[in-house]
């Protein structure tokens, strides 16, 4: 295979055998062929395995969970009887990829990156040398091929369908924004959300195809913004009510639960959800799993300090999705470029809210990189699976908080959190 790799390097995996993939639920799909494989090889020492451990779905065939919505296969030390039994060559593609996510784009490119919801990856997970893994992406990405039998696509919006090399330079730019080590976090996040709204004006998307300088145009819009947004951000008023309803939707949204939604579960989860959007609730009916309301997630960011290193697990979260532009297309839930990089941008305050939760719970109010990386983990799995983000409504919410000074407040508050050594 011949495509071009786009990786980000820095990046940690080793499996801690937690187990989280396996026993909560996620429907894990495999190929008739996998269902023919391991339908022939001998698990006689398993009586309570029921006779056929696959289903079929008008979607194609899934494994079977058990009782509990563990996977058939995971045994009661938490190990995998297929990996136990007959190595890890045996095992569904979908269980050998995780918690890597492989794509082969129609160009011919081909893009990798880790789901930050899996403990190998946030935690005590080892580097792997990259010239290994990259012989090992590229041949998950001709397996998934074979598998899916179509590459992955993206356009920039509704109306804007670069190819895919453009799309990667506008990535790129934005890379080179969010990375730029000498400005507040805060700071550079307002200025890339400036330029997504910027380029979401019809007479000013035509850059997105045609500006032969975009890296350069873009970080120079940046360098002669910075002055004002930070002004910006240090007197932005208070967050509007609405905004206010709105955020605690995408709040909503990156933490809930899909894994294990049933329907006689979704509508205690609607009225639980509607409760906290109006402020009487709290987020413990979801992953957060905390009685905290909307009053107190503020309360605890404004109080908190962060250690310097805290936001180090995050930023390699961003660079991993810049790189492999897996937060749009095919790869994330088909998500055009411009809101998945809308979720990309209010991921940030989110964790930092999310963070400020844990730390506060503590009662020593200093965000540490336990703290943001446990943030993330919950962010990343609403984001990877969640198909609210999908929805109309929460493009909308997260569009309309992007705009006037509603982000700018909400960038205030973390901006406010004095960073310690
Ligand atoms: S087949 Fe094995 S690795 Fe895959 S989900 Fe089941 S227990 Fe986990």
């Amino acid at each position: 295979m011949s495509g071009k790799l786009h990786f980000y390097r820095k990046q940690f995996s080793g499996c801690v055998s937690c187990g989280k993939c396996c026993d909560c639920g996620w429907p894990v799909p495999v190929t008739s062929e996998e269902v023919r494989r391991i339908s022939s090889l001998d698990f006689q020492e398993w009586s309570a395995l029921p006779r056929s451990c696959f289903k079929r779905t008008l979607r194609g065939w899934y494994l079977r969970k058990q009782a509990d919505k563990r996977c058939v296969f995971l045994d009661s030390d938490g190990l995998c009887i297929i990996h136990k039994k007959f190595g890890f060559s045996a095992k569904p593609l979908a269980c050998r990829l995780y918690p890597l996510d492989v794509y082969r784009w129609r160009d011919g490119s081909i893009s990798a990156s880790l789901r930050y919801d899996c403990p190998a990856v946030t935690g005590a997970g080892r580097m792997e040398p990259f010239g290994k893994l990259a012989g090992t992406i590229e041949a998950f990405a001709a397996e998934l091929f074979r598998y899916r039998g179509r590459d992955a696509d993206a356009a920039y919006s509704r109306r804007i369908h670069p190819d895919v090399a453009r799309l990667r330079r506008i990535a790129d730019s934005y890379r080179n924004i969010l990375m730029y080590e000498h400005i507040a976090p805060e700071i550079r996040f307002s200025a890339a959300v400036r330029l997504l709204l910027f380029h979401s004006i019809r007479k000013n998307s035509s850059d997105i195809l045609e500006a032969e300088e975009f890296e350069a145009d873009s970080f120079a819009f940046f360098k002669r913004s910075i002055e004002h947004l930070t002004v910006l951000v240090e007197e932005a008023e208070k967050i509007r009510h609405d905004q206010l309803v709105r955020f605690r939707y995408l709040i909503w949204c990156f933490l809930r639960d899909d894994s294990r939604a049933t329907w006689s579960a979704h509508l205690p989860m609607v009225f639980a959800a509607l409760r906290f959007l109006i402020g009487r609730g709290t987020l413990k009916p979801t992953l957060l799993n905390r009685e905290v309301n909307a009053e107190a997630l503020f309360h605890a960011v404004w109080k908190c300090r962060r250690k310097k290193e805290a936001p180090e697990v995050f930023f390699r979260f961003l660079q991993g999705r810049l790189v492999s532009m897996h937060f749009c297309g095919s790869p994330a839930l088909g998500l055009p470029f411009e809101y998945g990089m809308a979720y990309l941008l209010i991921a940030w305050p989110i964790v930092i809210f999310l963070a400020s939760v844990l730390a506060a719970e503590r009662k020593d109010f200093l965000i540490g990189p336990d703290d943001v990386r446990n943030a993330l983990i919950l962010v990343d799995h609403g984001f990877l699976r969640s198909r609210l983000f999908c929805r109309r409504s929460t493009k909308a919410a997260v569009w309309n908080l992007m705009k006037g000074e509603d982000y700018a407040f909400l960038m205030k508050l973390c901006l406010h959190q004095k960073v310690v050594s």
